[in-house]
């Protein structure tokens, strides 16, 4: 983070804290429940938990909030670790709530002799309906008034899998009128046959998220808690638990979660578009998800820069997807290797080159100055772009064309002589001679071109196939699309297209990132073998972005 940028709300906090001497340090965590991959919003809390250590030289846990076992896997767990480590972080301590699972207990047994919590016999329909509504208090029941030596020997009973799932919860005692409702006897245990991913089945009672969660924190002694606004209302019942327990004082903070354009942000959304087969798993490059992203080709350095971006907020917003892409091609155009690709091909033959092939070199990367050369073989007959040749070019054209010169980049000046079409009146293959003068960095032929044309020498060429993807959604605001988001979901998201390639292409490692001169950014998919080359187009070359910014 650069010196000048002002401090947001959070890390003003957090210097009064140290200037103060509250803290000699602080220590923050990132809190996953593993019940699914991470996307792009869990991304912005993991550079704000972990920056913010950074920054103020702190240290980050790593929380998996693991309270609830029907929806959790160690699959989820392995793939959360893998995400963060990626996007460039180190976490102090791995930590899991079920760890606490004995002392959730036993700060659940001490509510109890304090009197503060109670073991409530009611469904959750009666529950609900004694909780009353924001403008009418609820009402308690008899079981309120147990004692505590009853709701000592009911609880330890819930434990020991006396009872059926539902049929008794444990709840704080706390105020039944209180105008936050999560204040009014909330829940703190729920009876549940689920086997836990780490506990097994040691276990048939298990925590609520608000009575694991400031615990956790506790447990830990994290400073600083930050997380979502629509927390905000579980912050009271945060600090009572810690309050009545005389434990660690952990502070919880909000911030305005983050929601992109034509995408969904959920774990919940995310899953079922797997499950539907709409997209073809957590990773598939259309997905908003981190490990999605990685596939299709986006920097861990694009992913942090976008996060110092948008900032942090105290109010919800919709995030243009544009700027995620305006920074992945930011980083990439520094970073990507440059190739020749040709998608929808024409034949060029050059009729007075006769030398058999020639290798020439091609800068791997003009931003970068250390970033080599590559040979590419020329040859004289050469894969182009059908769309760079017209039969009667318009004034402005400046491709090819009968009588029409440009250059092969990294190679030499051509002038097309002549063409031939199929019966059906395509193009199939154009004439062309070169001007030996006019060879790329030693060109001495005094001749002039406008346009300059990417190209393969087809006797080289290797086969490949490009994903080229569009947005997921044709919606662009999907933050209040519930059930039905799926809807919107655009058919043809992803386009599959043979193209020849460079032969560069077929022994480059595969973390390499690419720019497809004229074409795009791209990286090598996964599912990418010697005998059939797969790219991902990670981002196009246009900048939306920037461009909406001028306006
Ligand atoms: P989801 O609804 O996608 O499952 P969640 O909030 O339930 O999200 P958790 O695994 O509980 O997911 O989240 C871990 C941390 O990431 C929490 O601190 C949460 O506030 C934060 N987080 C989740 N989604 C976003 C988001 N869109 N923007 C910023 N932070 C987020
Ligand atoms: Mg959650």
């Amino acid at each position: 983070m650069s010196e000048e940028k002002s401090l947001n709300f959070i890390e003003e906090i957090i210097s009064e804290d140290l200037a103060s001497g509250k803290y000699a340090s602080i220590l923050t965590r990132f809190p996953p429940e593993p019940n699914g991959y991470l996307h792009i919003g869990h991304a912005k809390s993991i550079c704000l938990n972990f920056g913010l250590a950074k920054k103020f030289g702190g240290k980050t846990n790593l929380r998996f909030d693991d309270t609830n076992p029907a929806k959790e896997d160690i699959e989820y767990v392995d793939s959360i670790k893998e995400d963060v480590k990626w996007l460039g972080f180190e976490w102090e301590k791995e930590c899991y709530a079920s760890d606490y699972f004995d002392q959730l207990y036993a700060f659940a047994v001490q509510l109890i002799e304090k009197g503060l919590a109670y073991v409530d016999d009611s469904t959750a329909e009666e529950i609900a309906q004694q909780k009353g509504t924001p403008t009418v208090p609820g009402t308690g029941n008899a079981f309120r008034n147990r004692s505590i030596e009853e709701n000592l020997e009911l609880f330890a009973g819930m434990k020991a899998g006396k009872y059926a799932d539902g049929e008794k919860v444990l709840r704080a005692k706390i105020d039944l009128a209180s105008p936050n409702m999560h204040m009014r006897d909330p829940l703190l245990y729920r009876i549940k046959r689920a086997h836990h991913h780490r506990t097994g089945d040691t276990w048939c009672i298990y925590p609520m998220y608000d009575f694991a969660h400031g615990q956790s924190d506790s447990i830990e002694n994290i400073t600083h808690s930050i997380c979502t606004l629509e927390f905000i209302p579980h912050r009271s019942l945060y600090d009572w638990c810690i309050e009545q327990l005389g434990i660690y004082p952990s502070h919880q903070y909000e911030f305005a979660r983050l929601n992109m354009t034509y995408t969904v942000m959920s774990k919940r959304k995310l899953l079922q578009l797997v499950e539907d087969g709409l997209v073809e798993s957590w990773d598939d490059p259309r997905m908003p998800t981190i490990s999605g992203m990685r596939r299709r080709g986006y920097t861990p350095e694009s992913i942090r820069d976008f996060c110092e971006r948008i900032g942090i907020a105290k109010r919800e917003n919709i995030i243009d997807f544009s700027l995620l892409e305006f920074c992945v091609r930011e980083h990439l155009n520094k970073v990507a290797m440059r190739r020749m690709v040709v998608t929808n091909p024409i034949k060029l033959v050059i009729t007075n080159f006769d030398k058999g092939e020639e290798i020439l070199l091609s800068e791997n990367n003009p931003e970068d100055p250390n970033g080599g050369t590559r040979e590419v073989p020329f040859s004289n007959e050469l894969w182009i772009e059908r769309e760079d040749f017209m039969e009667e070019p318009t004034k402005k054209y400046f491709r090819l064309g009968p009588g029409l010169s440009v250059r092969l980049k990294s190679a030499y000046i051509v002038t097309c002589e002549n063409f031939e079409k199929d019966a059906a009146g395509n193009i199939t293959t154009v004439y062309a001679s070169y001007n030996p003068q006019s060879k790329s960095g030693q060109d001495t032929s005094g001749i002039h071109v406008k346009g300059t044309l990417h190209w393969v020498s087809a006797k080289h060429a290797v086969p490949v196939l490009l994903n080229e993807y569009d947005r997921l959604f044709n919606v662009e605001d999907l933050s209040s699309a519930d059930g039905d988001f799926k809807d919107d979901i655009n058919p043809t998201s992803l386009n599959i297209v043979n193209a020849y390639a460079e032969p560069a292409l077929a022994s480059d490692p595969l973390d390499v990132r690419f720019q497809f001169l004229r074409k795009g950014y791209f990286y090598q998919d996964t599912k990418s073998t010697k005998d059939k080359l797969i790219f991902n187009r990670t981002v196009g070359l246009k900048d939306a972005w920037a461009k909406e910014q001028k306006k």
